[in-house]
């Protein structure tokens, strides 16, 4: 590609309402641009980031055997009534009606309609196994869409089911995507863990969760240091929360908001000993989930609710909103998963023991409280260590606490929706079964502000090779003066497309320095510089984006393959 020709569009300037350093990235490097809340238009150059990493989900996903579909993004709500999810999804769906007064949704996932058509087209065990998968655009309307592409509304995702005759081909099959999964990653080339997952409003029984490790990931893993254990930190309450143990002395209050700013009027409104210190609070409805967050000091709640609490606390979402406000909202004696968060965090964050977790609702209605003391906090952290480790054999190993950005997700579904859409085959005594499902999602476009939250530095992005815009740049220096640079640039460049090599040929006739500064902000993986001087001395300046410093090269195709 000749940059000159390319519509280019990069500044300097980090925009004031991107927050992270990906959509800070994407919108400097003229990748994205906003059109709305959720809402994104991929420019030229960040099309090519996105073709790549379609291309290879869709390469590993063909080489796995699923087969591609394209289903339609807009759904008839009859489907999503006969599953029961027409009112499940509540406002995270979006609904429109047309001109007959039909109801429709923009589909935020497809399993109804996957099966319907498998219901059309599939009847006999001949048929199964079978897995469908398409890469396609999605509508969640999320109550904070943000980060540009990694919580947006519209958003490219690569989701694929799969059909069985039982149980264990269902297994099969999961291994098989899961495998899948990691070579995609490993292709891509990102650090990532597969943590033990909740299966959420999609239902199912096994669910396991891909996730880029991140500093700004919004979730957070629990990972045992002996690499035998890991889950997100929801997975790990809910199976912490489901063995049996005995609930901790509480105390429910409510008191009145308006006065009180910092954790110490809180504790003054709740009639708390004077020494007291808040080592934890729940805020509520702030997202789709509460968020329970690790204090380090005193702060006003109008600090904590404000974004960017980093610094002054730590945020842990866990459980359904729905859990905690029954565990609140029930009074002391069954705390559940709020237990398990403070004994996480104690170990994790606090180290002393978390006398009192407080929980408060967004809008300040009522506050509660909940007293403990360090001895009923160790022994059931040690249970949690059991609870969480799958494993047969639970040896204790420590948790630590990592943070990732979810871009994959595999399912087993069971029969959910085969049964609630009446899906039958016969097998092959001509008796009708109900097949088992899986399915499999991957966060397309979400992986590209994945990969730069883990590729970056002061300059910009640094592309894994495999999905970068242009592998490869050629900066001619003073081209306007030398027709030998100009002649040079041409011959490498072609001779670089001849090779198959991904190739940018900046000929915008800028300086030097913004060119640089160009190919660092997009983050092409290679450089060369073509100078007069070199060709004099037969060789090419080479640097790679991570490189400290240049180097010079033998002028030839293979000297650059070396690299
Ligand atoms: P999250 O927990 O981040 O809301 P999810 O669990 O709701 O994601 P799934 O239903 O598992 O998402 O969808 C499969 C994949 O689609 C996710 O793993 C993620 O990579 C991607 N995805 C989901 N929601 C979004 C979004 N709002 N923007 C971009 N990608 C998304
Ligand atoms: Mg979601
Ligand atoms: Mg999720
Ligand atoms: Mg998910």
């Amino acid at each position: 590609m000749r940059l000159s020709a390319f519509a280019l569009s990069t500044t300097k300037e980090t925009p004031a309402d991107a927050e992270i350093v990906s959509h800070q990235l994407m919108l400097r490097a003229g990748m994205i641009r906003k059109l709305g809340a959720g809402l994104y238009t991929w420019t030229p150059l960040g099309i090519r980031v996105l073709r790549k990493v379609e291309n290879i989900v869709r390469e590993e996903m063909d080489a796995a055997g699923a087969l591609e579909v394209l289903m339609p993004a807009v759904q008839p709500a009859e489907l999503w009534q006969q599953s029961g999810r027409w009112d499940a999804m509540g406002d995270l769906m979006l609904r429109m009606t047309d001109r007959a007064e039909r109801q429709y949704c923009f589909g935020p996932t497809h399993e109804e309609v996957i099966t319907d058509y498998a219901k059309r087209d599939i009847s006999s065990y001949k048929q199964l196994p079978v897995n469908f998968y398409q890469i396609q655009t999605k509508f969640r309307d999320e109550i904070r869409p943000r980060f540009g592409l990694m919580r947006a509304r519209e958003f490219i995702m690569k989701d694929a089911y799969s059909f069985h005759m039982d149980d264990a081909d269902l297994d099969r099959e999961y291994h098989v995507m899961r495998a899948a999964y990691a070579r995609i990653l490993d292709r891509i080339g990102l650090d990532y863990r597969v943590v033990a997952a909740d299966s959420g409003a999609i239902g199912g029984a096994k669910s396991e969760e891909f996730h880029v490790l991140a500093q700004t990931g919004e979730d957070e893993l629990a990972v045992a240091e002996n690499g035998r254990y890991a889950a997100n930190v929801e997975a790990a309450l809910t199976m912490a929360s489901e063995t049996p143990r005995p609930a901790p002395g509480g105390e429910l209050r409510k008191v009145d908001t308006p006065g009180v700013a910092t954790i110490a009027d809180l504790c003054a409104a709740l009639d708390l000993p004077a020494e007291t210190t808040a080592k934890a609070i729940v805020v509520m409805g702030d997202d789709d989930k509460p968020v329970l967050l690790v204090l380090r000091g005193d702060h006003s709640l109008n600090e904590i609710k404000a974004e960017g609490i980093d610094g002054i606390a730590t945020p842990l979402q866990f459980a359904e909103e729905s859990v905690i406000r029954e565990h609140f909202g029930a009074g002391p004696g069954s705390l559940g998963p709020v237990n398990v968060n403070v004994r996480v965090i104690a170990d994790y964050a606090v180290q002393n023991a978390a006398d009192m977790a407080v929980g408060a609702n967004y809008d300040g209605a009522h506050f509660v409280n909940f007293n403990w003391g360090r001895d009923a906090i160790e022994p059931e952290f040690a249970d949690l260590r059991n609870v969480v480790a799958g494993d047969p054999s639970p040896d204790g190993s420590p948790l630590s606490i990592l943070r990732g950005i979810e871009v994959g997700h595999v399912f087993q579904l069971g029969d959910k929706y085969s049964r609630a859409l009446e899906l039958s085959v016969l097998d092959e005594n001509g008796k009708s079964i109900t097949p088992q499902m899986g399915c499999y999602g991957f966060g397309v476009s979400r992986i590209v502000a994945a990969a730069i939250e883990q590729c970056f530095d002061d300059a910009g992005i640094c592309w894994p090779t495999a999905i970068a815009p242009f592998e490869l740049v050629i900066i001619p220096i003073k081209a306007d003066k030398s027709a030998a640079v100009r002649k040079a640039c041409d011959n490498l460049y072609a001779e670089c497309r001849n090779a198959g090599i991904d190739v940018a040929l900046d000929d915008r006739g800028l300086r030097p320095g913004p060119m640089f500064a160009d190919a660092e902000l997009i983050g092409i993986p290679h450089r060369v510089v073509i100078s007069d001087r070199g060709l004099e001395a037969g060789t090419l300046e080479y640097k790679g984006r991570r490189d400290s410093d240049n180097s010079q090269i033998e002028y030839s195709l293979e000297a650059l393959r070396q690299k």
